[in-house]
């Protein structure tokens, strides 16, 4: 992709809205020139203006060639994709936050403590206000502190990526993200660009959940349920969404909101997206095709069934074989399909 810059991003994703708000490009750039603004108008990142390619003619197109969106490659095989084994899993050890079974809690524990790896990038919370922050988290303590998942968001996801490899120097990451961030990472480990190796040589997992769509940070958090709904963020203790929005409060009330009534929260480039279960992931993991209070696993590479294998074996994750695939690959094709 040697050649092309964000001019070209500009035009062929950011313009035609269907940027998915990944934060490959933003993790790549060499002269950090791509960022989010924050606020309402997030719906693809900004450039500053300087580009080594575009302003001083020096190889690059970083940006262009992890990009998901920028030429997307075709799903060939049927929905959910290529899978190794499917099982339904919980953590073995109490993670307050989880979302479903603390199944990528308890892998992304034991790889640490185990040393398999040195660092997770993931997208963590604050508690009071709820606004995301995409982080590089090496300890267990603030993994099972960050547990559970975050449906809106306005920033760059995997953005933390360039932090943890060019100045921590990580070696060994692990990478949690939605599907389309699986996709971005699956095309910087494939890559053979050499502004892109540090990243190829340093992400060792990559862990994806599934996702039907998620919202933009301040049109849910702030005018939907905070102005519509009179909820401020630190009254809500919990987010989930099942075939509807469910919004735990602190008090003990759920209030629920039809996905129907949140369309105009969702985020924009989410309607260009055909992948519910990551399929580019090494471990797909969703509340889907388990019961409640467990998560499905779908392992689909060697590496990635080596990860649960280990948490297996040490005690940290319980696995039963019993997933319902039937409702999974019904979703997933409803997801390809209604995109097509
Ligand atoms: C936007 C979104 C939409 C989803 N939609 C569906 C769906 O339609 N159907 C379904 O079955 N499952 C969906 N999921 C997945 C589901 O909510 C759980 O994440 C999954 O079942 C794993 O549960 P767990 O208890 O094993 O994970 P936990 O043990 O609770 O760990 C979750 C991990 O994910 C990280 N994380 C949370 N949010 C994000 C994020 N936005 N990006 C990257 N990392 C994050 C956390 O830091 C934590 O490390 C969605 C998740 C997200 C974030
Ligand atoms: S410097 Fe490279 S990665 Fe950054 S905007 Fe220019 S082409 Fe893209
Ligand atoms: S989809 Fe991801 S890589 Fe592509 S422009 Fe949007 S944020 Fe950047
Ligand atoms: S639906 Fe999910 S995976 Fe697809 S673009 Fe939106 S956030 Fe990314």
């Amino acid at each position: 992709m040697e050649g092309k810059c964000y001019q070209d991003l500009e035009k062929a994703v950011w313009d035609a809205g269907i940027c998915a708000g990944c934060g490959a490009c933003v993790a790549v750039c060499p002269a950090d020139a791509i960022y989010f603004r924050t606020g309402a108008d997030s719906a693809h990142p900004v450039h500053c203006g300087y580009c080594k390619q575009a302003t001083d003619d020096v190889p690059c197109g970083a940006c262009y060639e992890v990009c998901p969106r920028a030429s997307p490659v075709p799903a060939t095989e049927q929905p959910p994709g290529d899978c190794i084994d499917w099982l339904t899993a919980r953590a073995a050890f109490e993670v307050p936050g989880r979302q479903s079974g603390g199944a990528v809690t308890a892998i992304l524990h034991n790889a640490l403590e185990e040393g398999l790896i040195d660092a997770v990038v993931t997208v963590a919370e604050d508690r009071w206000t709820h606004r995301p922050s995409s982080v590089v988290i090496t300890e267990t303590d603030a993994l099972i502190h960050q547990a559970g998942s975050r449906y809106a968001w306005w920033v760059p996801l995997v953005a933390a990526l360039k932090e943890a490899v060019m100045i921590r120097k990580h070696r060994r990451i692990a990478v949690v993200g939605v599907p389309c961030v699986a996709a971005a990472l699956a095309r910087m480990r494939r890559s053979e660009h050499p502004l892109l190796r540090p990243f190829t040589r340093s992400i060792r997992l990559v862990i994806g959940l599934f996702c039907t769509e998620s919202f933009d940070f301040h049109r849910l958090m702030e005018e939907k349920l905070g102005r519509e709904h009179r909820i401020e963020p630190w009254q809500i203790r919990r987010l989930d969404v099942k075939g509807k929005l469910i919004v735990g409060l602190t008090d003990g009330r759920a209030i629920e909101i039809p996905l129907t009534r949140l369309e105009e929260c969702v985020r924009p480039g989410c309607h260009a997206c055909t992948d519910l279960t990551a399929r580019e992931a090494d471990i797909s993991a969703g509340g889907i095709g388990s019961k409640e209070g467990c998560t499905t696993l779908i392992l689909r590479t060697e590496l990635g069934k080596g990860f649960v294998d280990d948490a297996v074996r040490t005690g940290r994750l319980i696995v039963s074989p019993e997933v319902d695939k039937d409702a999974i690959e019904r979703l997933a094709a409803q997801k390809r399909n209604r995109r097509s």
